[in-house]
C-alpha cells in the first residue's frame, strides 16, 4: 500500500546533566539520589554528541534543583553550556528541566528553538502520586505553561496517563491546555504518555489499557486546536497496533533516542524498522526537528537562522 498520510518524529540524543531531583514522584525511575553530585561534564557531552551525528534534537532533561539552593547557579549556567554546545555541534537543544525563573526560561529559550514541560495531570489520584514532589503541583505548572506563551517559546507538554486519573480528569487537563493554546499560541504539541511500570521487563500495553488511552487520543485531538500536534513514545505501545493510535489522533512519534532514559525497559523501535511497518499501514514516517515547522517562524532571528538551515537537511530524511 503507498504511504498516504504523515507521521513525523524527531532523531534525538538525550543529554541528562543529573539525575538527582528534589521532587520524588512515586513512579520516577529516572531520579537517583546516589548519582554523583557532579554535573554532566561538556567533554562527556561532546562524546555522546559526536558518537550519535544523525541526532538533531539535543533533549536536554534534568533532574530539579530547588530555586533557593546554593546549586542552583551552577545547574542553570551547566545548562546554558550545553545548550551553547549543541549548538556549536550543529545541533538543536530541547531543554526539559523543571520549573525556572523567568530570567531563567527566557535566557534558555534564546539558545533552545524548543523547551518542554509535562503538566502531568490532575485530580486526587495525580496529586497523591506528586505528594513529595513540590514542583508538580497543577498551579506550579500552569504557570509556568503561561510563562512561557508570555515569553513565546514554542513548548511541548503533556500528559502522563494511567496513575489513576478519570477520562473527564483527562479531558479537563486538555481543557487547560487548549486554553493556554488560545491565549498564547505556543504550544506546539502535546505528549500523551502511558504509564508504564519500569523494572528489568517491560509490560506491554493490553488491549483494554490501550482502548482507555484510544479514547483519550480522540477526546485530546477533539480538544485540541488543530495546529496542536499529539505525540505517543511509540516505545511505550505495541508496534502493531500503533496505526490505530495514529488513526485516532496522534500525529507524531516525538524524539527517538536509541534508548528511553525514563523507560528504560522500553526499547526504543528502530526508525527503519518503524518506518516500513507504518508504510504497510499507510502511513509515511518524516523527520521532523525539536520545533515543529508552524513554530519557526516566531523564533528569534539567530535562532531562527540555525533552524532554516537545518531543516532541509532534516526533510532529506536520516
Ligand atoms: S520531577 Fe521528574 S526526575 Fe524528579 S522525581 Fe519527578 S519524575 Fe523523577
Amino acid at each position: 500500500m503507498a504511504p498516504s498520510r504523515r507521521i513525523t518524529w524527531s532523531p534525538s540524543l538525550t543529554l541528562v546533566p543529573t539525575r538527582h531531583c528534589f521532587n520524588a514522584c512515586s513512579y520516577c525511575s529516572f531520579r537517583d539520589p546516589a548519582a554523583p553530585a557532579s554535573l554532566l561534564e561538556p567533554a562527556a557531552a561532546l562524546e555522546q554528541l559526536r558518537a550519535r551525528p544523525q541526532a538533531r534534537e539535543v533533549l536536554l532533561l534534568s533532574g530539579e534543583v530547588p530555586p533557593d539552593s546554593p546549586a542552583r547557579a551552577a545547574w542553570f549556567t551547566r545548562l546554558l553550556a550545553l545548550s551553547r554546545l549543541a549548538l556549536a555541534e550543529g545541533r538543536l537543544p530541547h531543554t526539559n528541566a523543571g520549573p525556572l525563573s523567568r530570567r531563567e526560561m527566557a535566557a534558555l529559550g534564546r539558545l533552545n528553538p524548543s523547551m518542554g514541560l509535562m503538566l502531568e495531570g490532575l485530580g486526587p489520584a495525580v496529586e497523591g502520586h506528586h505528594r513529595h514532589a513540590p514542583s508538580k503541583r497543577l498551579a506550579v505548572r500552569l504557570g509556568q505553561l503561561e510563562q512561557a506563551g508570555r515569553l513565546g517559546i514554542p513548548f511541548t507538554t503533556g500528559l502522563l496517563l494511567g496513575l489513576g486519573e478519570s477520562q473527564a480528569e483527562r479531558r479537563d487537563a486538555l481543557e487547560l491546555i487548549a486554553l493556554l493554546q488560545h491565549t498564547w499560541g505556543h504550544i506546539q504539541e502535546v505528549i500523551l504518555q502511558p504509564y508504564r511500570p519500569d523494572g528489568t521487563a517491560a509490560r506491554p500495553l493490553s488491549r483494554a489499557e490501550q482502548h482507555d488511552l484510544l479514547a483519550t487520543i480522540a477526546a485530546a485531538r477533539a480538544i485540541l486546536p488543530p495546529e496542536v500536534h499529539l505525540q505517543l513514545p511509540p516505545n511505550l505501545w505495541p508496534l502493531d497496533t500503533l496505526p490505530e493510535a495514529l488513526a485516532a489522533g496522534i500525529d507524531d512519534l516525538g524524539g527517538i533516542d536509541t534508548a528511553d532514559v525514563i523507560n528504560p525497559a522500553y526499547a526504543q523501535p528502530r526508525p527503519a524498522v518503524l518506518r516500513r511497518q507504518l508504510a504497510e499501514a499507510g502511513w509515511e514516517l518524516v523527520p521532523r526537528l525539536c520545533v515543529h515547522s508552524g513554530w519557526i517562524g516566531s523564533l528569534p532571528l539567530p535562532l531562527r537562522r540555525r533552524v532554516l538551515a537545518l531543516s532541509s537537511a532534516a526533510a532529506g530524511g536520516c
